[in-house]
């Protein structure tokens, strides 16, 4: 049998919940808790106590790395899936089951049992710190979620059980993705794929669904990324292509399959927002999503994009950037450049857009031809000059100096003549790739709270 794991908060039921489901299951309920108290001879809170959370954390680790992979339920800390290594082990050939429950009901249940505490705050307002400090990290660990603040453990392990042999979707829901799907423009390859996990008569309810939500999608790396990087991890998860005029439809069609979560590209990173439940703080003020997660019927939006542009300019801090391009990237490479506390001049071709953005970011905004008299530190290009088919270059030759840094956010093709003319002249260079590099490890890991090497990703990528 494959492993059920289950996540979440203290108070959600996992110990109680968990027992009962692997008596069910005929297989052994294992809680990482008993491992450690086994193991030390000592309580957790005594642990806590007397060597301190960084020393239960380290024994917690260890415990989840020598689980048994098969044939039986686990309960976990509640903080366990802060640690991406545990959820690397933890979702390894794995069903994730979350347990969710009211901030009241927990309160209830843990005002009479002995447990660390893990702030100086009152219970009350611990549990809600907590749970929201770890929001992302438990939705990052759910491939089902059950609600367990008005259940016993009873009806909790039956509707994890009917979860488990009947998913969570209706059949109807599902025909009709499936048609959406078979009628526009998913790959011949990928048709038959669809149909099986949507409709087919060996269908796995365990095997969940993501996609890059785009119009058009057919050009993105994405489906084969993290295709393979499930293969690498034994994830029970399809990437796939949500391509459709509409995000409204995408959505739609992504919540009636219960997919786990969407990527999102042109043209509806802004459009996406509203139809969103939740949004993430740096989303919002770059007012773009590029990343959609799906759990417990909620969906937030996140900006991963900015991420990918902060992360390769890590030595930077403080420098004098020129941001070229006012458009929807470049508001992450603002918030991405202002965030490394850099001294940010945009400049754009059409001026009005420079300052719209440079007033929301509070920096400067210059016309285009200002660059030759900032002498830049940095120069970001997030305009489409030199994309495929346009082989242009934002600058001409002459104004690239060899102490520049040059970063092209355009991609396609990977040496654009922006950056083949800077390291002509002598220029430190980084190309759109590492963007897309880092976006889509950081998207990984709200997927599933994994943190996959780089060098994994550039090699998959290569
Ligand atoms: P966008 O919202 O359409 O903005 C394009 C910006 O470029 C606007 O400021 C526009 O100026 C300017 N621009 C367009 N054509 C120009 C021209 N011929 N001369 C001078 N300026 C011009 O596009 P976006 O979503 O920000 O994407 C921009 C580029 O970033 C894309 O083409 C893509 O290659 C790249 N990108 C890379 C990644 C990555 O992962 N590496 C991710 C996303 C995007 P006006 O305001 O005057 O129209």
């Amino acid at each position: 049998m494959k492993r059920i794991v289950l996540t979440g908060y203290r108070g959600t039921g996992k110990t109680a919940i968990g027992t009962l489901l692997a008596e069910k299951l005929g297989v052994p309920f294992i809680d990482t808790d008993a491992l450690i108290r086994a193991r030390t001879g000592i309580s957790i809170s005594e642990i806590f106590r007397r060597d301190g959370e960084e020393t239960f954390r380290a024994l917690e680790r260890q415990e989840i790395a020598g689980l048994p992979t098969e044939n039986a339920v686990i309960g976990t800390g509640g903080g366990s899936v802060n640690d991406p290594a545990n959820m690397e082990h933890l979702r390894r050939k794995s069903t994730c089951v979350l347990l969710k429950s009211d901030y009241a009901t927990i309160e209830r249940r843990l005002s009479h049992t002995p447990r660390p505490p893990l702030t100086d705050l009152p219970l009350k307002e611990e549990i809600r710190k907590m749970i929201d400090r770890r929001r992302r990290q438990y939705a990052a660990s759910a491939d089902f979620c059950v609600d367990t603040s008005r259940t016993s453990p009873e009806q909790a392990a039956d509707r994890i059980l009917n979860l488990l042999k009947n998913g969570s979707t209706a059949a109807s829901e599902r025909e009709a993705a499936c048609r959406w799907f078979l009628t526009g423009k998913v790959p011949n390859a990928e048709r038959g794929k669809i149909e099986e996990l949507l409709t087919g008569p060996s269908r796995d309810v365990r095997t969940r669904i993501l996609g890059i939500a785009g119009w058009p999608a057919a050009h993105s790396r994405s489906p084969h990324l993290f295709n393979r990087l499930f293969a690498r991890y034994d994830l029970d998860y399809h990437y796939t292509w949500f391509e459709d005029s509409s995000i409204e439809t995408i959505l739609r069609v992504a919540r009636d399959i219960d997919a786990k979560g969407l990527s999102v590209t042109i043209p509806f990173k802004q459009d996406v927002i509203v139809h969103l439940d939740k949004i993430d703080r740096a989303a919002e003020q770059i007012g773009a999503v590029n990343t959609v997660v799906f759990s417990c019927g909620i969906a937030r939006g996140f900006n991963t994009d900015w991420i990918g542009i902060e992360k390769p300019l890590a030595g930077y801090k403080g420098k004098r950037a020129v941001l070229l391009g006012a458009g929807g990237v470049a508001a992450a490479a603002a918030y991405a450049l202002i965030d490394l506390g850099m001294e940010v001049t945009i400049l754009n071709r059409t001026f009005e857009k420079a300052q719209q953005l440079a007033e929301r970011f509070g920096c400067t905004a210059k016309p285009l031809d200002a660059f030759d008299k900032i002498g830049p530190d940095l120069v970001v290009n997030a305009t489409p000059l030199g994309m495929q088919p346009d082989m242009t270059s934002p600058l001409r030759a002459d104004q690239l100096k060899k102490e520049m840094t040059v970063f092209d956010l355009v991609y396609t093709p990977p040496l654009t003549p922006l950056l083949r003319a800077a390291q002509k002249a002598g220029c430190t260079t980084i190309p759109g790739t590492d963007v897309f590099v880092y976006q889509a490890k950081d998207q990984f890991r709200l997927f599933f709270g994994i943190d996959v090497p780089d060098a994994a990703i550039r090699e998959i990528l290569a």
